[in-house]
């Protein structure tokens, strides 16, 4: 089984290693660690305490927060259940004109406005734009990842989280409480 130091996995992570070294760690086993070791790097860079379990992003990671386990960035900044789509909570910026699409697309690059719509999603903490996308009009906000983590952890890990949750989104009961009932 191939071992690799911190400070190799750390280059690795940062875009810095040769890409001939990349090739060879892509093609060797992982360590049995590796996700360990790739957590501990990333959880020393972030100036906040709460464990992370799964990053998401560069910028966002699922972490521990007592028993809640939430969206939170790097910044500190906390989107709420990790069960929920977090770009409920983020800025979101919407391109939907000729005009505004023609600010990032050029010539017949450009999507039909009529039907497209680009959201851009920002951090309200930080300002980092966390995710782009291109989606038909009404069409609802990608939830891009739902992991389960507690069979990862019990399965994949083999050490089970403690206060195991039920894995299924929750989105939309999210939604319904913003929902004004009519007087
Ligand atoms: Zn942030």
């Amino acid at each position: 089984m191939s071992q690799y130091d911190i400070s190799e996995l750390e280059r690795l992570i940062d875009g810095e290693l040769p890409w001939a070294r990349v090739q060879e760690i892509m093609k060797d086993a992982k360590d049995a660690d590796r996700f360990e070791k790739w957590v501990a790097i990333l959880q020393a860079r972030v100036p906040w305490k709460e464990p992370i379990l799964l990053p998401l992003t560069t910028a966002l990671f699922i972490v521990r927060k007592g028993r809640q386990r939430i969206v939170k960035c790097r910044c500190g900044h906390e989107f709420g259940d990790y069960r929920v789509n977090w770009k409920l909570a983020a800025l979101i910026h919407v391109r939907e004109t000729e005009g505004q699409l023609a600010e990032v697309y050029r010539g017949t690059e450009q999507p039909d406005p009529t039907w497209i719509q680009i959201r851009e999603y920002t951090c309200p903490g930080c300002g980092t734009q966390l995710e782009v996308e291109a989606v038909p009009r009404g069409c609802p906000p990608d939830f891009e990842l739902l992991p389960d983590l507690d069979t990862f952890y019990r399965a994949w890990l083999g050490r089970p989280l403690p206060d195991a949750v039920a894995c299924e989104d929750k989105t939309l009961e999210a939604m319904r409480r913003w929902r004004i009932e009519p007087r």
